[in-house]
Parts: C-alpha cells; sequence; structure tokens
C-alpha cells in the first residue's frame, strides 16, 4: 500500500512517466491495472456521502512487485474517510467522549469508541514514530511544539501535529498540512491500522523503516 495524491489524474501522469519509486528500490512503478472498487464514506452531518474508489496498481519495474495505490484522504481498511476518523482529534483537544463524536459526526457510537480504542493502544507507537520523522525532516517544529499533555494519545496527536506543522514550514507557502494527512501518506495509509503499530511492538523492532521519500 502507498498513498499517493488524492487527484487520479496526478497519479496517471507520475506513474506512465515513471516518476513514482520506492525507497530502497531502483525500479519505478508502473501501471498495474487496479485494485477492487468499494464504497468510502465522506463527509460528516449534512455533508456526509459515499463515493466508490478504485485503487490504482502499480508495478515495480525493478523488483516486479505489485502495490495498491491508496488516496491521501483514505486510511487502510477503513469504510470511512481518513479525514472523518480524524474526529476523534476531540477526545484528546476538548475530552470529548465517544458517544459525543459520533453524534457530530454522524457515526454508529461503536465505531467511534473503537477507533479511539485502537489510536490509544497505538499510541505510543505513533508518537515515538513521528517524533523520529519530525526530527528528521523538520527539527525546528519539534523545538516549538508545546509539550503534549499527560496520556499517550496527547504524544501521539502532538507529534502528528509536529510532524505536520514542520512539512508546512518546509514547504513554505503550499499552507498548513493537516496532520491526518502528513500522518497517513507517512505511514502509507496505515495510521489508523492498530495491528501495522502492534505487528511494530511485537517484533520488537526499534521503529519502522524511516526511509527518504525523495
Ligand atoms: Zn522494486
Amino acid at each position: 500500500m502507498i498513498t499517493v495524491s488524492d487527484d487520479p489524474a496526478d497519479v496517471e501522469i507520475a506513474l506512465r512517466g515513471g516518476g513514482v519509486s520506492r525507497p530502497g528500490c531502483a525500479g519505478r512503478l508502473r501501471p498495474w491495472g487496479s485494485a477492487r472498487p468499494r464504497p468510502i464514506r465522506h463527509g460528516v452531518g449534512a455533508a456526509r456521502v459515499s463515493r466508490w474508489h478504485r485503487p490504482r496498481r502499480a508495478r515495480c519495474s525493478g523488483c516486479r512487485v505489485t502495490h495498491v495505490l491508496l488516496n491521501v484522504l483514505l486510511a487502510a481498511r477503513r469504510a470511512d474517510a481518513a479525514e472523518v476518523i480524524a474526529g476523534i482529534e476531540r477526545k484528546v483537544v476538548e475530552g470529548w467522549g465517544h458517544r459525543q463524536i459520533a453524534a457530530w459526526l454522524d457515526r454508529p457510537a461503536t465505531r467511534v469508541r473503537g477507533w479511539l480504542r485502537s489510536f490509544a493502544d497505538s499510541a505510543s507507537r505513533i508518537a515515538e514514530w513521528f517524533t523520529a520523522l519530525a526530527l528528521r525532516d523538520a527539527p525546528d517544529a519539534v523545538v516549538l511544539w508545546p509539550a503534549p499533555a499527560p496520556g499517550a494519545p496527547s504524544a501521539a496527536l502532538s507529534a502528528l501535529l509536529a510532524y505536520a506543522a514542520g512539512l508546512g514550514r518546509r514547504f513554505g507557502g503550499v499552507g498548513t498540512v493537516a496532520w491526518v494527512r502528513a500522518g497517513i501518506a507517512a505511514s502509507d495509509g496505515r495510521l489508523f491500522r492498530g495491528s501495522f503499530w502492534a505487528a511494530a511492538v511485537q517484533h520488537d523492532c526499534a521503529l519502522p523503516a524511516v526511509t527518504s521519500r525523495r
């Protein structure tokens, strides 16, 4: 799974021009059909809408591994768009409970509770990983960012905000980068996938491989 621009035309042009590669491989990604379409729920309240997404597939010209190119708006294995799931920040920032967030997002309370639990379970790993990324890519932002409130979820959100702020500053003029987009792009869509972070702990990796995305 690779996270790409939310504009399919950009993706297509980059793929056909051979402009997409993976860290650690000299090969270039080429178009390789499409993955199965799936409906994704976007938006909140009255703006809520279900849209079908059919991710492109690409194959590496070097190692011949195929990859699904996941739009940066989508979270791996979640039926709600990443920006909807990002509503869980209300718990950390405002202290909202899962029912309050669910009512605001217009999503079932059980689903929101699942997102919150998953984020809380992964939080210390997320904090560690994005702090490392922010230190690597935007050390100024880490220094300037205020210390998080106590608790792993606060530390995780703070690290994501620092990383996103650093990206915004580094690519000055682009404007602010939403933490959820920065997080989704940097984790190849797996930001809200508890099993990804759990596996990192289980296998006792120091950190998932942090490689240059240039
Ligand atoms: Zn390759």
